[in-house]
């Protein structure tokens, strides 16, 4: 989408954390789902590969140094693949003939603002992946590397250029603008920084077709610190995930366990046991809080960014269990344990994670 990078002052926000709220499954209903990730433009896992891979290309090597594509590609390692199983892989030229491309196209473009279109929309498309490696030019007023000095005084254009490529392949990843979601604090009246808040036309039309430019679902609370919200303090030139960002993550690309309250079952991808042997289970909820194993445990070596332990009493912890409500969407992340009874039966308790602050509404 076209960014449009405002000037963001500092924003001093009173969090007030409510406390952690018991959960009984299943639970169908649902925040507002609006912003954050669309779900519906995500990348597939490849159980060959053990990864989410998202091929990338850079339409011309002339239009950068090595040096240039090399900063980026530190950028990503450092941030979404360190926190994920997402890769993007390739990083060659981009096939000119034929003009195709199974993954992202990225256009270095000095002359407009940086843009990404959101997940797969922008699969195989020239033009709608676009990095500025001088950020001198294009949308923004004042530009992006002087919004990066005023906020960091002695920034490399490197670091500058980083934060902007972050940003930019969190929408590759699927991930839409924090500041755009419905339950925006600052919305309608967003008197303390008007600016930051410009929200994107939906759906955005381009040459290349026509773009969704908000997520679908809600699964954390609001993020002002978030790497795709424009008032984040010193959005230019940083180059830091907020821990929900990096929650987040985990939780379309990090094999996290996942509950799908529409069939009642529980998949957990890998158990460590406390004897070090790894191991897949499946659960199925039966009433109130029992819980039923379906089959055994079987090895694995499915890698997890959120894997359950198993203690040797039997009891499994889970730091990361993803909720998909009736509507199909995740909107809610678990913690859980899981203590052994009779037979294949478990005494589950669940605690929610994320978002604090639920507001169910019908689906
Ligand atoms: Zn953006």
């Amino acid at each position: 989408m076209t960014i449009r990078y405002k000037l963001c002052t500092l924003l001093i926000m009173l969090l007030t954390a409510s406390a952690q709220a018991a959960v009984n499954p299943p639970v169908s209903a649902t925040p507002t789902a609006k912003a954050y990730f669309l779900d519906t433009v995500l990348w597939s896992y490849s159980p060959t590969t053990k990864t989410y891979n998202i091929p990338v290309c850079w339409e011309k090597f002339s239009q950068s140094t090595v040096a240039e594509r090399a900063n980026v590609t530190s950028a990503i390692v450092n941030t979404w693949q360190k926190y994920s199983l997402a890769r993007f892989t390739g990083w060659g030229q981009c096939p000119l003939s034929p003009l195709i491309f199974n993954g992202i196209r990225i256009t270095v473009d000095n002359f407009n603002g940086p843009r990404a279109a959101l997940g797969t929309q922008g699969n195989g498309k020239v033009g709608v992946m676009r990095l500025n490696f001088r950020l001198t030019t294009g949308t923004g007023v004042p530009q992006i590397w002087t919004q990066c000095r005023f906020n960091f005084p002695a920034i490399s254009l490197g670091a500058c250029i980083q934060s902007t490529a972050i940003h930019e392949f969190g929408h590759i990843l699927g991930l839409a603008h924090e500041q755009n979601r419905s339950d925006d604090p600052y919305l309608p009246i967003p008197i303390l920084n008007p600016l930051c808040h410009a929200d994107d036309p939906d759906p955005l039309p381009l040459p290349q077709g026509s773009f969704t430019t908000k997520g679908n679902t809600l699964f954390t609370d609001y993020d002002l610190t978030s790497v795709m919200n424009y008032c984040r303090s010193n959005y230019a030139g940083r180059t830091d995930l907020s821990p929900k960002d990096q929650l987040a993550i985990r939780v379309y690309y990090g094999q996290m366990p996942s509950y799908d309250s529409r069939t009642r079952i529980l998949k957990v991808p890998r158990i460590a046991k406390y004897d070090g042997k790894i191991f897949t289970g499946t659960f199925k909820w039966i009433s109130s809080n029992i819980w039923q194993r379906v089959g055994d445990f079987t090895a694995t070596t499915t890698p997890s960014f959120s894997p359950a332990k198993l203690s040797s009493s039997g009891v499994l912890t889970m730091p990361g269990i993803k909720y998909i409500n009736g509507a199909g969407h995740v909107n809610q992340i678990l913690n859980g344990t899981f203590r052994p009874g009779l037979l294949k039966n478990y005494s589950g308790s669940w605690t929610r994670v994320q978002p604090l602050t639920f507001a169910p509404v019908a689906n």
